[in-house]
């Protein structure tokens, strides 16, 4: 759907610079949405994995994210083969709907209500990474931290279009249960993608 470089704005790696690559396609469904425009694949150009693979080396990044839509629709290997050839680091943004494939470095898991995760990704997860959207998602929260490896960050981060209203509720839960950390998306304060 769209590649480009710019700075993690969320989770374990905030603030790192990292080549992200959206891929076409979602059927996860979430209401607060925020790329619809990537759910029909039939939108979106397609683009030979070698092309992505070079594109992300000539920016000059060490970390490339892939993300979505939802990545997991699709068999990973080669793309992360790709990267792994070009000496790159690849990062996995996914909500877990469908089982993982492809070689990670590191593994996002943000669940979804609106399309549950197969259970196969737990294992794989190295960020659990929850969306705020109302007070029973953390109920929802500590569902998924019980199934991760002990291994695992958690993290906590406000809806955005709710953050004014959520970020203080998840303060006060960090606050009283300090194995969780707050996400914010600083992307979108630096007006960047
Ligand atoms: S999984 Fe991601 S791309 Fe798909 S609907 Fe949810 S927020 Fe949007």
């Amino acid at each position: 759907m769209e590649d480009f470089y710019t700075i993690q704005g969320e989770g374990y790696y905030q603030g790192t610079a990292a080549y992200f690559i959206r891929l076409g396609g979602c059927d996860v469904g979430c209401v607060w949405c925020d790329v619809k425009e990537s759910w029909d694949v039939s939108l979106h150009p397609l683009v030979s994995v070698d092309d992505m693979a070079a594109r992300a080396k000539a920016s000059g990044a060490d970390v490339v994210v892939i993300t979505g839509g939802e990545p997991v629709m699709y068999d990973l290997k080669s793309l992360t083969e790709a990267l792994k050839s070009s000496g790159l680091r690849s990062h996995l943004e996914t909500s877990g709907a469908y089982p993982l494939t492809g070689r990670w470095d590191w593994v996002c898991f943000s669940p979804k209500k609106f399309k549950g995760p197969d259970p196969s990704i737990y294992e794989h997860a190295d960020e659990l990474k929850i969306i705020i959207y109302n007070r029973n998602d953390f109920v929802w929260a500590e569902e998924h931290a019980a199934k991760v490896d002990s291994r695992c960050q958690l993290f906590l981060q406000p809806e955005w279009s709710k953050e004014k209203e959520v970020l203080p509720w998840i303060i006060d839960y960090v606050k009283s249960n300090p194995h969780w950390q707050v996400s914010l998306q600083v992307h979108k304060y630096m007006n960047i993608p």
